[in-house]
């Protein structure tokens, strides 16, 4: 189903064997054609594509090549509603700096990709316009948040996508869709423009045919800005240069906690797999323990929905979207629009975020989740010590059913447990396919140290040409 790579359509665009201009034309068919099933977009402005494709500059690294965007990244003068009521009207006045960046490195951002509501689920099934279904077999989800990158790329109606990843967002989804999704570390690529669920986890990254399209995407959207105070001030770096380097005599750690018993059997056989596949390429494997593993979930959600809760107070009726009408004063105004913009999964983190953060409680939840952060973040620290890279499953099963009704929110939270870890620590990670026959796609993630996203790409790259 796929619709071409990004190094195949460079190769096109350069030979002139086909035109920008023709390409947005070629990919607007098939988003016609097979966004009515899949619910993947949620818009899209052709004629600006157009506009963008006729003035493109195919020299460029990404000339010519249309990138899919996730509904929360703004687009200047397109919808950026974050999948809510709460922004059904909202055109942003800016480009988010990664959205910038693409521009500046030839691509055209090309569609808003549906999603989970302000970033806030795994399935994609809490997105106020609908839920976005899974290429693959569109019965079941296609992951979240960003379902809609993830399905757009799976299900050939983009060439590659941006996601972003809070707590497994674009790694999930990729997995479930059976695609490459890679969460850089915090502070590689700007957060200016992408709207906050949880500012100290929230990165934004690329969803990808192969590892070689998001080192390719990486490369454009990666660099310190200084409209983010959080932008880490590292040099732009070359993803693809260790590409298709050996890696013999790596050492990759697997934790023995992600061996849970509670893993389905396609997600074990893919680890498995994958741990063949690497010692047969002459790394190293070797079993490390993260003890703080089970731990990981519990501080996520609360830290996380602290932020949400804190964030998403500028929704209020005023400055923002959704404006209830005829209020009865300003108290009825913010509690009647907020009752109305937001959906449910919103306002459950809203009011988890406020509870942890109040007095009497803040100590117990969410002075203590940031211990368990840290102590995390050490668990990481000392394995990378031992070891260069982390190998686990990217989700415990594959992707569930639509409508699945058999999961209760703190089951479905308990599924993020391997990709949360990554945001806490604020380390890169990416998920690539490792196929099983009979299954739902599956995936595994390979973790890295800070700004290791070069080598972590090298070791991707050579399991996913394995795993082939
Ligand atoms: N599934 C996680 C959550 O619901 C991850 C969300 C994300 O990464 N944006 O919070």
């Amino acid at each position: 189903m796929s619709f071409g790579t990004i190094s195949y359509w460079r190769r096109q665009l350069a030979e002139k064997a086909i035109s920008p201009v023709e390409l947005v034309e070629q990919l607007s068919a098939a988003m016609e054609a097979q966004n009515p099933g899949l619910n993947a977009y949620l818009s899209w402005d052709k004629e600006s594509a157009l506009a963008q494709a006729a003035a493109a500059d195919v020299t460029k690294p990404l000339g010519g090549i249309p990138i899919a965007v996730k509904d929360n990244i703004c687009i200047q003068g397109e919808p950026t509603r974050c999948a809510s009521k709460m922004l059904a009207d909202f055109r942003s006045p800016y480009d988010a700096t990664a959205v910038t960046l693409l521009r500046r490195a030839g691509a055209i951002p090309f569609g808003r990709t549906n999603m989970d509501e302000f970033a806030m689920g795994s399935a994609g099934e809490n997105s106020a316009f609908g839920p976005t279904a899974n290429p693959v077999n569109p019965e079941h989800v296609p992951g979240g948040s960003s379902s809609g990158s993830a399905a757009a790329v799976a299900g050939g109606m983009a060439i590659a996508a941006l996601g972003s990843d809070t707590g497994g967002s674009i790694r999930q989804p990729a997995s479930h869709c059976g695609i490459v999704g890679m969460k850089p570390t915090y502070g590689r690529v700007s957060r200016y423009g992408l709207v906050a669920f949880a500012s100290s986890l929230d990165q934004i990254g690329p969803l990808t045919q192969n590892v070689e399209d998001a080192a390719l995407v990486l490369n454009a959207i990666c660099g310190h800005d200084a409209k983010d105070s959080t932008s880490a001030k590292v040099p732009a770096e070359d993803f693809t240069s260790l590409i298709g380097h050996d890696i013999k005599g790596k050492r990759i750690g697997l934790p023995k906690e992600y061996l849970s018993a509670g893993n389905s059997p396609a997600v074990a056989a893919a680890v498995e797999q994958s741990v063949k596949a690497l010692t047969a390429l002459g790394a190293e494997v070797e079993e490390i323990s993260l003890p703080h593993a089970e731990a990981v979930v519990a501080a996520y959600y609360i830290i996380a929905c602290a932020e949400a809760s804190s964030n998403l107070s500028r929704f209020d009726g005023v400055r923002y979207g959704y404006r209830a009408e005829s209020p009865n004063g300003l108290d009825d105004l913010y509690s009647r629009s907020r009752a109305g913009g937001f959906g449910a999964e919103v306002k459950r983190r809203i009011i988890l975020g406020t509870y942890v953060l109040s007095s009497g409680f803040y100590d117990a939840y969410y002075a203590r989740a940031q211990k368990v952060r840290a102590l995390v973040a050490g668990d990481f620290a000392k394995a990378f010590s031992k070891v260069d890279l982390i190998l686990g499953p990217a989700t415990p099963m594959p992707a569930p059913r639509l409508h699945d009704t058999s999961m209760s929110p703190l089951q479905t939270y308990l599924a993020d447990i391997y990709t949360i870890p990554a945001n806490l620590a604020g380390l890169p990670g990416i998920s690539i396919p490792c196929p099983q026959p009979g299954s739902m796609p599956t995936g595994v993630q390979l973790l890295g140290p800070h700004f290791a996203e070069s080598s972590l790409i090298s070791a991707a790259y050579a399991l996913e040409q394995a795993l082939k």
